[in-house]
């Protein structure tokens, strides 16, 4: 496999070679990696779920009662009271009629985009979308177009002139790699002029955003006609593993038919349920995880004005901090990691060329002393 040996070289000098590290400790704002204690500003557990005595707890007495594996897809017989009750605690907590389990949000944005789509429809999308939308659009039969970042103008202006039979637009809510937020009111109005269908991926908003914790459409006030279609995931704040879409009964069951990567797979283990639904509990009971962690971003927001760096506009537990350079963000990385301080440079094609960036997360675990720890890493490494 010679020739993979050159691909392989030709990312090494760009400085886009990919390299696991080998966490050796329980997931927190404290990871061991190489015998080495790091504090990490990395993770998307942004509430302190993943590791949470009463979700761990919970996941263990689950395994007590239902054993280990679902055994089969929910179609056949892995679909178990925990899995049940989840899905009723999710449209609860997201003011949604149905909700419908997925083993991840990869799949749950596969499937729903090639349920719902076929020939001669349309699924237009952002520019800067998560991987799984813009590859659910891809593996689709539909026409594929991306807008620019966040123009909705754009946007109405394609479906103006589109002859599409169905247009469906994805957006995240939430950009992951930039932390800013679509601007759902108005993407909203425009689909709704247009008959297309909008579809929210709310990965990073969820638990975090919003009253009451349940997201950018809570926090934007939109309702399931604006938003019809609203997909979750529930490895970012909910701290466990999975993904869920919420909407009409018509949606949901449409999508138990024809949704293949719902269809064809293993359902959840139950355990990982049933610690789901502590973990949704955990977060509506203790609203003080949502302020704190937007406390620590104002914190964060102030300090590193002060340094003179310079941060996007971003309100969330995403606080990218910007480089350019792909081999200059990961010197920049391991200089942090020297210092014990843990944060992935993100290079190409996650993000576009020349926008390489440190990813700066936050989690309501974090204190503001551990703040002042990473701005004086960050003054000392950029200044
Ligand atoms: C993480 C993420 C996903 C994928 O979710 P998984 O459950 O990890 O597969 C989808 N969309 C966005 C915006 C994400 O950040």
């Amino acid at each position: 496999m010679k020739s993979l040996a050159t691909q392989l070289d030709n990312r090494q000098t760009k400085g886009l070679y990919r390299k696991r590290r080998l966490v050796q400790s329980a997931q927190g704002i404290e990871l061991t990696i190489d015998g080495k204690r790091l504090l990490s500003f990395c993770s998307n557990d942004y509430l302190g779920l993943a590791n949470h005595p009463d979700v761990v707890e919970s996941f263990q007495k689950g395994a007590a009662t239902w054993g280990f594996g679902s055994g089969a897809a929910h179609l056949v017989c892995g679909h178990m009271q925990p899995h049940h009750a989840l899905e009723e605690a999710l449209a609860a907590f997201v003011h949604r009629p149905r909700a419908l389990l997925f083993s991840t949000g990869y799949m749950a944005n596969l499937g729903v985009v090639s349920a719902l789509l076929g020939r001669g429809d349309a699924v237009l999308q952002d520019r800067l979308n998560h991987a799984s939308l813009i590859d659910a659009g891809l593996a689709s039969d539909a026409k594929f177009w991306r807008y620019p970042h966040g123009d909705v103008a754009a946007l109405a202006h394609y479906l103006k002139q589109s002859d599409a039979r169905q247009t469906m637009v994805l957006t995240d809510a939430v950009f992951s790699m930039d932390g800013d937020l679509a601007p759902l009111p108005d993407l909203a109005k425009v689909c709704q002029q247009h008959g297309a269908w909008l579809m929210v991926d709310d990965a990073h908003g969820i638990g975090v955003l919003g009253e009451s914790g349940a997201g950018c459409l809570q926090h934007f006030d939109l309702s399931v006609a604006d938003v019809p279609i609203l997909m979750g995931t529930l490895g970012k704040a909910l701290g466990g593993f999975g993904a869920f879409v919420a909407g009409d009964e018509e949606l949901i069951e449409m999508l138990i038919q024809a949704a293949r990567s719902y269809v064809y797979t293993t359902a959840l283990p139950p355990a990982v349920a049933q610690a789901l639904c502590t973990s949704l509990h955990v977060l509506q009971q203790e609203p003080w995880r949502r302020e704190h962690l937007q406390a620590l971003i104002q914190y964060f927001r102030a300090g590193a004005a002060e340094l003179g760096l310079h941060l996007p506009h971003s309100t969330t537990a995403i606080q990218p901090i910007m480089i350019g350079d792909a081999q200059q963000a990961v010197r920049v990385s391991e200089q942090l990691y020297a210092k014990g301080i843990f944060i992935t440079a993100i290079r190409p094609p996650t993000v576009p060329i020349g926008s390489a960036r440190l990813r700066v997360t936050f989690s309501c675990d974090h204190q503001f002393s551990h703040v002042d720890r990473l701005l004086t890493a960050l003054k000392e490494v950029l200044a």
